[in-house]
C-alpha cells in the first residue's frame, strides 16, 4: 500500500544531526540509494506523477537530485535535463540567481535541452526553502517550456518552501512523498 511504501521510504532516510553546520539535520538519503527495493519504490512513485502531469521531460536539481530524476526518465521514456550550478555547464545557458538565508546562489540549464511545448516534472530529494526549486520554475518558463510539477521525496514544511513556490507554481502541483 501507499502507506507501507512511505514507511519504508522513510526508514531509509538518515537523520544526521549538525551536518554541514550546527543546528542543521541533514537528510541523508544513502542508505534509500544502497537498498533496491526501497530505490525501486521511490522511481516508481516518482515516474507515476510524471504520467499522471503529463510530463515530457524531467529536470534534476544538481546533485541529489540528479540521482532520483535519471532512473524516473527512463522508466518514463522521456528526457533527462540537468540544472547545475552556475559555471558547470559547457554549452549556451540560460542563468538564475536567487536567495539564500545567507548570501545567494546561481543555477543554470543548457538553453537547448527545454524548449516550447514541454512540460517539465522538476525532481529533488529535499524541499527546504523552496529557493532552489522556485528558481529552477524560472529558468524553464524562460525556456519557453510548461511547468508540469515539482516532484520531490521530502518537504521540510516547518521551513516553508511550499509557500515560497506557490506563486512560481501558478497551480502546478508540488507532490512529496
Ligand atoms: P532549498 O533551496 O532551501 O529548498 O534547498 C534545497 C536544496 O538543498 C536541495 O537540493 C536539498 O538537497 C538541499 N537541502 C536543504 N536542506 C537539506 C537538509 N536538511 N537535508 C538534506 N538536504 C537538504
Amino acid at each position: 500500500t501507499a502507506a507501507d511504501t512511505r514507511d519504508l521510504l522513510l526508514s531509509r532516510i538518515r537523520d544526521v544531526a549538525d551536518y554541514p553546520k550546527p543546528g542543521v539535520v541533514f537528510k541523508d538519503i544513502t542508505p534509500l540509494l544502497a537498498d533496491p527495493v526501497a530505490f525501486t519504490a521511490l522511481t516508481d512513485e516518482l515516474s507515476g506523477f510524471c504520467e499522471r502531469y503529463g510530463a515530457t521531460k524531467i529536470v534534476g536539481l544538481e546533485a541529489r537530485g540528479f540521482i532520483l530524476a535519471a532512473p524516473v526518465a527512463v522508466r518514463s521514456g522521456i528526457g533527462f535535463v540537468p540544472v547545475r550550478k552556475a559555471g558547470k555547464l559547457p554549452g549556451a545557458t540560460l542563468s538564475q540567481a536567487y536567495e539564500l538565508e545567507y548570501g545567494s546562489a546561481e543555477i543554470e540549464v543548457h538553453a537547448e535541452d527545454l524548449s516550447a511545448g514541454d512540460r517539465v516534472m522538476v525532481i529533488d530529494d529535499v524541499l527546504a526553502t523552496g529557493g532552489t526549486a522556485e528558481a529552477s520554475l524560472d529558468l524553464i518558463r524562460r525556456a519557453g517550456a510548461d511547468v508540469a510539477g515539482v516532484a520531490v521525496l521530502m518537504e521540510l514544511a516547518f521551513l516553508g518552501g511550499r509557500a515560497r513556490l506557490d506563486g512560481a507554481l501558478r497551480g502546478a502541483p508540488l507532490e512529496a512523498l
